[in-house]
């Protein structure tokens, strides 16, 4: 297994900030993806950014390598959306000085997140104070699978979801298994396990593409934790259904 296998969303602290920040941003967010008349209920809605649009993403200072690091993982999008990226690199001395949103996602490194990362989804990171992050990493960043956190945790700022939380993965979780796994891994509670690592229920208003097992959303599935004989490896590199998926929401 790779050294870097889970990561964890940062859920919105208030709903309704969550809703706001993703309708003043693009009004679309809040319509459903079928066209249908039903709005989407609280919680349902998408959180993508305008299309065309620069995001500027604050990196808070760490050491000579951190910037590259992000850069080189989060360009990796680059090809595939309509959105551009400006990257800023701050003291936290004058990230704190401001009241402002200086950075639509703000990136800090915590080195106890080696084995992972997290990430608020999307619009979400417009929400809470201007000088939390919305974004925390690692510090290993000579690691071969440090540029693949990087690529996942990008996902979620632009609003994607855990791919091995798709209402049609199927994967065949030995649900009691899976608790004790990420309670020692991860540290996660059985609420964490439910929001980034157990299957979510299919939210009729929302456009999806069909499972993608490659898709850089997935976290590694280790036997151990299954029924039967079901293992996969994450992709650490951006997938065909990723490009699918990352298209229809910044074509
Ligand atoms: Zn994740």
């Amino acid at each position: 297994m790779s050294p870097l296998t889970y990561c964890k969303s940062i859920a919105p602290t208030n709903l309704l900030d969550s809703y706001n920040a993703a309708i003043s941003e693009r009004p679309s967010n809040g319509t459903p993806a079928s066209g249908g008349r039903k709005k989407r209920g609280v919680g349902d809605h998408t959180k993508f950014w305008t299309p065309g649009r620069t995001l500027k993403i604050l990196v808070f200072k760490y050491d000579e390598d951190s910037f590259e690091a992000v850069k080189n993982g989060a360009i990796k999008w680059l090809p595939y959306i309509s959105l551009n990226f400006e990257f800023l690199e701050m003291d936290e001395e004058d990230i704190y000085n401001s009241e402002e949103f200086l950075g639509d996602i703000r990136v800090n490194f915590q080195p106890s997140l080696n084995k992972g990362g997290s990430s608020r989804i999307g619009t979400d990171a417009l929400t809470g104070h201007p000088h939390d992050a919305s974004m925390d990493l690692g510090t290993y960043f000579s690691s071969p699978h440090y540029e693949g956190m990087v690529i996942h945790e990008f996902g979620h700022a632009l609003g994607l979801q855990h791919e091995h939380q798709h209402p049609d993965a199927k994967i065949p979780w030995d649900r009691e298994k899976t608790y004790d796994y990420y309670a020692r891994a991860a540290g996660f509670s059985r609420q964490q396990v439910d929001a980034n690592v157990l299957p979510l229920e299919r939210i009729p208003s929302r456009t999806y593409t069909p499972y993608d097992r490659h898709s850089v959303m997935h976290y590694d599935v280790p036997d151990e934790i299954t029924i039967g004989d079901w293992q996969h490896t994450a992709s650490r590199s951006i997938s065909e259904g990723d490009i699918a998926l990352i298209k229809k929401a910044y074509p």
